[in-house]
């Protein structure tokens, strides 16, 4: 089946008296094996629907499947649990700890699920190479560059396996020629022979047309799905 399910999600916010809907009855199938692009107005509820993929927050009425999983009626517990499992996350500021070295930042979910340290330092560097950032596994962010930065936030949520990869706004707060290399890269992930999901929130008209499939968000619904040739 589809990788993401989603059917008539709901997500509504409320302010004292008023209430938000973030997601409005919204509905969305998307593959394994590809790199979508999720575009459309500040405030259409981007970030809550990636939000509710991610199990970072819960609809408040329709079905979630991500990997044959419902993740709609989770406990606090089970969503941890769900989305150390299945889901990489990536930022716009990157959220690596500054004190630690680029291989301690990709190691850390390892580390934390008990992975012996010499396995998880192998591990660590492996995937820095795959971002091609060997020869910096000993930088700590501060040492970096924001796309090199970008590339270790990479490593780090491929650490675990994941089967969906959510970036928000990745190439934010790059250069253009930084971004469209962190672009390359997200897609990569998409298309090796992993069948992962990687969907992307962006601004970047640029972003939008490598991605395999754009989708636009406004009002809380999808409003239209082109697939890019
Ligand atoms: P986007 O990512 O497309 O900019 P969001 O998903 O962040 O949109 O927000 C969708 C709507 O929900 C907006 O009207 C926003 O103000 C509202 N919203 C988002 N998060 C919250 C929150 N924590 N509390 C109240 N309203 C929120
Ligand atoms: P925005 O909605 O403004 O785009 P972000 O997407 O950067 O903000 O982060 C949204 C929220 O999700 C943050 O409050 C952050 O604490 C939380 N968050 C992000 N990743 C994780 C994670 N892996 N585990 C727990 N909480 C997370």
């Amino acid at each position: 089946g589809p990788m993401i399910e989603a059917v008539d999600l709901v997500r509504e916010y409320r302010m004292g008296e008023e209430r938000v809907r973030a997601l409005d009855n919204l509905n969305l199938t998307l593959d394994g094996g590809q790199f979508v692009s999720i575009v459309g107005p500040s405030g259409a509820g981007k970030s809550t629907l990636l939000h509710v993929v991610g199990a970072l927050d819960v609809p408040d009425s329709g079905t979630i499947r991500v990997d044959g999983e419902d993740i709609g009626r989770l406990t606090d517990d089970q969503q941890s649990e769900f989305r150390r499992r299945k889901v990489g996350f990536i930022f716009q500021f990157f959220n690596l700890v500054p004190t630690m070295s680029a291989w301690e930042n990709v190691a850390l979910p390892r580390l934390l699920d008990s992975t012996p340290l010499r396995r998880s330092k192998a591990d660590a560097i492996e995937l820095l190479e795959r971002v091609g950032l060997g020869n910096r596994a000993n930088h700590r962010p501060s040492e970096l560059s924001g796309g090199q930065m970008q590339r270790v936030a990479i490593a780090r949520s491929l650490v675990m396996n994941p089967r969906i990869v959510l970036a928000d706004e990745p190439t934010g707060n790059l250069d253009s020629h930084t971004g469209q290399a962190i672009l390359d890269l997200l897609g990569g992930l998409a298309h090796d022979d992993s069948g992962r999901l990687v969907v992307m929130v962006t601004h970047d008209g640029g972003a939008a047309s490598v991605a395999d499939r754009s989708v636009t968000v406004r009002d809380g619904r999808i409003e239209e799905a082109a697939d890019t040739p």
